[in-house]
């Protein structure tokens, strides 16, 4: 099909190219591949991924030499817009498609974008993220974890923690330290690591929702290519911060990079708040109840309207300083709905076992356990309020 027609011809074809392509295992909720080697994938998810890689669409707006589709905005929207109607899930998602392999096509050399980005784009190979370190989180810039070149390798030491799925994961992109003569901001380097080594090991954390998507990763004489620097040596920061910016927009569901659009919506608020605490003709009798509902709802709907502006205006493929806006008021978003939702349904909201509880509430009280996350992740509220403050409202320090 060509990527190059507009408007209603594009959309039919691409409607009827997802009605033979998108297999039945592909649709509704589920698991979406991150394309991590070691999770085993069902064959319809798989078929899925490889036929939409094959079309460019894993990344509709990368340029097609690496592994994208050249799509514009409006063909983007209209394929998003189609991935939906059919309920299709992301084909591929994870730190691949959306925070690396973008960070990549902004930053990196010909020979990178060659290396990578077609790799990422079929999904081969998962991707973790190794920023965070024990003593250095809000304050990264303080970061130890050391990358000294030998040759034509840099020979890696340090510590990352809270790196998510890396147990599952096959590369990792980490901020490392390549010149520490200089001021802690300037001598700071992105590079891409490969896990399957003896010198990166992975430790699982365990969290409060019974999941355990942390680890800590080690390094210890982990080797990476000294041409596997995004960005430049000692330009790690500036780098390092655009990519955060792809996490935020990602979060924030503003990322026109990788495949956001077949995503499919978590339980509804007002559906689950409605079943407990509404009563025989569908009515909410608790005012306070009712008035929080309404508030919710009427956020939501400005927070879609936010999202889809934002992408209207973008000039590339993620905006700079509103992601931590948008991620933010997101974020709260999610955590207003869930403990909506667990003060409507009382104590069948707080459900810990199997053998008393529904799957679905057991699945609400999770989400509300990890939704706490959502403020600390990506950039806690504190620091996305420090950036909207001093970058997006310009006041003084
Ligand atoms: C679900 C989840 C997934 C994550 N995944 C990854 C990952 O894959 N890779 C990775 O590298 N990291 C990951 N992180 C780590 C995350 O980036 C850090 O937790 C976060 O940046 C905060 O750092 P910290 O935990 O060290 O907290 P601290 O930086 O120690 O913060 C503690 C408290 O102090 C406040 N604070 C700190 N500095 C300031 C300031 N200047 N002004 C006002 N308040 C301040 C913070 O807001 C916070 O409330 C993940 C975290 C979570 C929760």
């Amino acid at each position: 099909m060509s990527n190059h027609q507009h408007g209603e011809e594009f959309r039919d074809q691409v409607r009827a190219w997802l009605a033979e392509n998108c297999p039945a295992g592909a649709r509704g909720a589920g698991p979406m591949s991150i394309g991590s080697r070691s999770i085993p994938l069902t064959p319809d998810l798989q078929a899925w991924r490889e036929r939409m890689a094959e079309q460019g669409w894993t990344v509709p707006t990368w340029p097609e030499e690496y592994g994208g589709a050249d799509l514009d905005r409006d063909q983007y929207r209209i394929l998003i817009e189609e991935l939906k109607r059919i309920n299709a899930r992301t084909p591929l998602t994870g730190r691949g498609v959306n925070y690396i392999g973008p960070t990549i096509l902004e930053y990196g050399t010909d020979d990178q974008k060659a290396r990578w980005l077609p790799l990422i784009a079929r999904g081969e190979g998962g991707w973790a993220m190794g920023y965070s370190e024990p003593a250095a989180g809000s304050d990264l810039a303080s970061l130890t974890t050391r990358a000294v070149l030998d040759g034509d390798h840099y020979v890696i030491n340090g510590r990352k923690t809270w790196t998510s799925d890396a147990v599952d994961c096959d590369y990792i992109f980490v901020l490392v330290r390549t010149s520490p003569d200089k001021p802690k901001h300037d001598g700071i380097s992105l590079i891409l690591v490969a896990m399957s080594q003896a010198g990166v090991q992975v430790q699982p954390i365990r969290l409060l929702s019974g999941a355990s998507p942390f680890c800590e990763t080690t390094f210890e004489n982990a080797l990476a290519r000294a041409d596997d620097i995004i960005g430049g040596v000692d330009n790690g920061w500036t780098v390092g911060k655009r990519l955060l910016q792809f996490e935020r927009s990602t979060h924030a569901g503003i990322n026109i990079s990788g495949s956001q659009g077949g995503r499919t919506e978590e339980s509804g608020v007002p559906e689950v708040v409605l079943r407990y605490a509404g009563n025989e003709s569908g009515h909410i009798g608790d005012p306070a109840l009712r008035k929080r509902l309404t508030r919710y709802t009427m956020s939501g709907a400005a927070q879609q309207l936010t999202q889809q502006r934002i992408i209207e205006e973008l000039k590339s493929r993620a905006p700079g300083f509103a992601s931590s806006a948008v991620k933010l008021s997101g974020a709260l978003l999610k955590q207003e709905g869930d403990e909506l939702m667990i003060d409507a349904m009382g104590i069948r909201g707080l459900g810990v076992d199997e053998s008393t509880f529904e799957k679905s509430e057991l699945a609400v009280t999770r989400a509300w356990l990890y939704g706490k996350s959502l403020t600390i992740a990506g950039g806690t509220k504190e620091v996305q309020l420090n950036i909207i403050a001093k970058r997006v409202l310009g006041l003084p320090d």
